[in-house]
């Protein structure tokens, strides 16, 4: 399920715009370029384990990353996804350092144990 991005008093569909023209209509999970209509922005760290609404939290993911995605945050979607995690890590560089990070350090964390 994607998540609804909508807010009473947010520019929705310009921030949209910029977020999509800023990583250059690419979803930054499998690296591809898509049409306006297929993408959607991505909260790298969900709303919902208090991830927010800016620009280094934002990022374009076709539908289909983005369901797969679902309400996981990037590290854990990413943790055991190799080829998704070096396109984010390639495409998604307005991300926030930590986010970057973390993504990093899970994966090479899942080497010893899970989760
Ligand atoms: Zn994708």
């Amino acid at each position: 399920m994607m998540t609804p991005f909508r807010g009473r008093n947010q520019p929705e569909e310009s921030l949209r715009a910029r977020i999509l023209r800023r990583d250059g209509f690419r979803c930054v999970y499998c690296g591809s370029i898509h049409p306006d209509e297929e993408l959607t922005l991505d909260h790298v760290q969900p709303r919902a384990r208090g991830g927010d609404g800016s620009d280094g939290n934002l990022v374009t993911a076709c539908q289909a990353c983005n369901t797969l995605k679902a309400s996981h945050p990037a590290w854990a979607f990413l943790a055991d996804r190799p080829e998704q995690r070096e396109n984010f890590l390639r495409y998604g560089t307005a991300v926030w350092e930590r986010h970057r990070r973390a993504v990093v350090e899970a994966a090479s964390r899942r080497d010893g144990s899970t989760r």
